[in-house]
């Protein structure tokens, strides 16, 4: 090959070289987030669900789109991640969407609402019955993007110092419990207090307050309230599914390349489903550790939840009466519950009920 021909041939090669690069370069760019969760790490089932999606995210990248995750607190306190987000302080969070029921009470439908969905079902409404999307153009308000990012289950009504045998009980009960909840236990007289995670255990043990409520049995033995009230009902009737998400800044998500939002998609996806396994797998061993340890269990009286739910249906269409955004989610999500549980009562509580009676002899 002559020297001139060979220069052209190379300069060629190179030319296609710098044509193949950028595109390389905009599919893989080097991203660095950071993501606050709204729990700290000693919750570890929750806050793990962070860690797990961000650990997908770079392993799916080869590095390349990193996620670091900072517990609550370390850049703004948990409940104030979503404000986090929508200015732009950070990309990303993980978080519940009922934390922010102050800003407006349709933020609850992301998470749960009382007399609500279970997780099965929660996840039928944002995946397949129009839910996510619903809930993103409500989001989108503050300009935030969301993916579903896990689940506790349903979970349990809390511990009590005194039995609560009627709904007469309920009067003048100090409750910690929040959002929603409250409202309906305020219309039956209860005195919710909003308190956080580690002042709950003094506060009950002082007697300060009547009652808390927290998730479930693998969460709620690492604080100890069965040595301060002995009592723990079920079931949590304003959680029949708590779902968590990540919420992520729109301009930020926007911003990725197409496979980058498919690799976060899926990671969220994954860690959505973790979340719930871990519960529902550390759950039982929890129970049976309480209930040797002096908890007992107490199923809320019918009378109790149908006051409750009664309570809260009225909430609803208060709440309704003068928010769209509400009513328009409202309507959705009660006539998808509808449905599901015209299902459910036919092949999953039945097989269910079977099978809790088939096991039960081995306790
Ligand atoms: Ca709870």
């Amino acid at each position: 090959m002559k020297r001139r021909q060979f220069i052209k041939v190379a300069g060629a090669g190179l030319a296609a070289g710098a044509v193949a690069s950028p595109a390389i370069a905009q599919s893989s760019p080097e991203v660095k987030w950071r993501l606050t969760s709204s729990f700290p790490k000693s919750l570890d089932t929750i806050y793990g669900a962070a860690e797990v999606f961000s650990k997908l995210v770079s392993e799916a990248t080869d590095g390349k789109f990193q996620i670091q995750v900072f517990a609550a607190g370390e850049i703004v306190p948990g409940l104030q991640a979503a404000d986090a987000v929508q200015n732009g302080t950070v990309e990303s969070c993980h978080t519940a969407s009922y934390y922010y029921v102050g800003k407006d009470p349709t933020f609850a439908f992301g998470t749960a609402v009382p007399f609500g969905l279970n997780s099965r079902q929660e996840n039928a409404w944002f995946y397949h019955g129009g839910g996510q999307d619903l809930l993103n153009e409500f989001y989108k308000k503050y300009n935030i993007y969301s993916l579903p990012g896990g689940n506790t289950g349903t979970q349990m009504g809390g511990w009590f110092r005194k039995e609560v045998k009627t709904v007469a009980d309920l009067n003048g009960l100090k409750m910690r419990i929040g959002g929603l909840a409250g409202r309906v236990l305020q219309k039956l007289g209860s005195v919710p207090q909003q308190i956080a995670g580690g002042d709950i255990y003094p506060a009950l043990e002082k007697g300060t307050i009547d009652a808390a409520e927290w998730v479930g049995p693998f969460d709620d033995e690492k604080l100890g309230f069965n040595k301060v009230a002995p009592f723990y009902y079920y079931p949590g009737w304003w959680e029949g599914g708590a779902a968590l998400h990540f919420f992520i800044n729109q301009a930020k998500w926007a911003e990725l390349p197409k496979n980058y939002q498919a690799i976060v998609t899926a990671a969220a996806g994954y860690a959505n489903v973790d979340m719930q396994a871990k519960y529902d797998a550390r759950n039982p061993g929890a129970l049976r550790r309480l209930a040797q340890g002096g908890a007992q269990l107490r199923p809320f009286p019918l009378e109790v939840m149908e006051a409750c739910n009664k309570a809260a249906n009225e909430l609803y269409t208060e709440i309704a009466k003068d928010n769209a955004d509400f009513k328009k989610i409202l309507d959705a999500y009660m006539n998808f519950r509808g449905d599901q549980y015209l299902w459910w009562r036919v092949a999953e509580a039945n097989f269910d009920n079977f099978m809790i009676r088939a096991t039960s002899a081995r306790g």
